[in-house]
């Protein structure tokens, strides 16, 4: 027996009572066969709709061969033959109308604008897709889009529901989107004097209803387009959203509403310049740096140079870069080391020496903690603990001089 859809015909009619004709465990979900339903199942892009059976919350909704399965949260108590009351979630309900009576009238729109037949439609819990064939989408058309779709909405024009039988003379129709063609009765949704189309899912009496309709965005697929949008309160709570996101911005860069994305730009080029000017004087005061170690910090072991300066707080790119420039210098060895931000240690070999510093490096990251890595000439790491870098540096230091032994 198939049930008795009574959303079919009343898309508003949010409480029922209808009785048992099977229930069942199916996997862990509770199964529930009733006479008829207001329950929506998923079907035709639009998603089933939620509420309650005799108080037990309705997870999910399917239909198989005309009958619709409610899965519920818990075992209904009342026994097959036993009459039962549902109650949909009107709120969610009224969402799903609004999205679905939108995108008939955005279909609608689109036929009447560029004769593009709508090729499928998905209603998302956040927002609604719909495909098209391939056209070339602008800004201008999709304002042209949506206005002629919202105009729709203002005329607050009568949406008619009624069914008929399908057949070839039918589908000779022009004006009638036939979805299905294997159905022998169609169930019709009449835009007044706008847009007729054959489908199964529910919509609002009036076009007013929808309240408002907005494109967010436009992607090009291989042969078609995908257009996404919000009807109804989504789009109002979108627009709330961007506007308070918009109002805050405006606030903070002190300056109206159409100046900001001016201020914007205008405020991005500047970080650029800026972070050039910086660059360039960080690059200066690393060169500075280096040449103060040389002055200061280099002292002539038996066969090489040794540079050494434990930093107090250095960036490690600093590091890195202080030690490349040291590294140049002939028969020199440097040991850098910084506490803050973070505990590092470095240690450059210039290329007129050979000695295994990678390896010295690596026992006193063996020996302390820490992690890192680099070349026969240039090893850099950090260490675990912040009050080791003092003691693993004298070490790095010893390990050194140890090599002239
Ligand atoms: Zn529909």
């Amino acid at each position: 027996m198939k049930t008795e859809k009574l959303y079919h015909n009343d898309s508003y009619q949010i409480t029922f009572q209808a009785s048992i004709v099977e229930k069942y465990k199916d996997r862990e979900r509770y199964a529930l066969i009733l006479n008829q339903t207001c329950f929506y199942p998923t079907s035709g892009g639009q998603i089933n709709d939620r509420g309650v059976i005799e108080g037990l919350t309705v997870l999910a909704v399917e239909e198989e061969n005309g009958k619709l399965i409610h899965y519920l949260q818990d075992e209904i108590k009342a026994a097959i033959g036993d009459t039962v009351t549902g109650r949909i979630d009107w709120q969610y309900r009224f969402d799903h109308m609004q999205q679905h009576t939108g995108q008939h009238i955005l279909s609608g729109a689109l036929m009447k604008l560029w004769q593009k037949d709508t090729q499928s439609f998905h209603m998302g819990e956040d927002i609604c897709t719909l495909d098209i064939a391939a056209m070339v989408l602008d800004e201008q058309k999709v304002t042209e889009l949506e206005r002629l779709a919202n105009q729709i909405i203002y005329e607050d024009r009568v949406i008619e529901l009624y069914f008929v039988k399908n057949s070839a003379q039918l589908k000779e129709k022009s004006t009638l989107r036939i979805k299905n063609e294997q159905l022998e009765e169609l169930r019709i949704i009449e835009i007044e004097r706008f847009d007729k189309s054959a489908c199964g899912g529910t919509h609002c009496h009036r076009t007013g209803e929808v309240g408002l309709i907005k494109i967010i965005g436009w992607e090009n697929r291989k042969d078609k387009i995908r257009l996404s949008f919000l009807c109804g309160y989504r789009a109002l709570t979108d627009y709330q959203q961007k506007h308070h996101i918009v109002k805050k911005l405006s606030h903070y860069f002190t300056t109206g509403v159409d100046q900001l994305e001016e201020k914007i730009i205008q405020l991005n080029e500047e970080q650029k310049e800026l972070t050039k000017l910086y660059n360039k004087m960080e690059k200066r005061i690393i060169e500075g740096e280096s040449e103060e170690l040389k002055d200061k910090n280099r002292r002539k072991e038996k066969v090489f140079f040794l540079i050494e300066k434990l930093f107090m707080e250095q960036k490690i790119q600093n590091i890195r870069q202080i030690a490349q420039l040291l590294a140049k210098d002939e028969k020199t060895i440097t040991i850098l080391g910084a506490e803050k931000p973070e505990p590092v240690l470095c240690l450059t070999l210039s290329s007129d020496l050979n000695y295994p510093i990678k390896e010295i490096f690596n026992q006193v990251m063996f020996e302390f903690g820490g992690k890192g890595g680099g070349a026969k000439h240039f090893v850099l790491g950090k260490l675990e603990r912040e009050e080791d870098v003092k003691q693993a540096y004298q070490r790095a230091i010893q390990l050194i001089l140890s090599l002239e032994k």
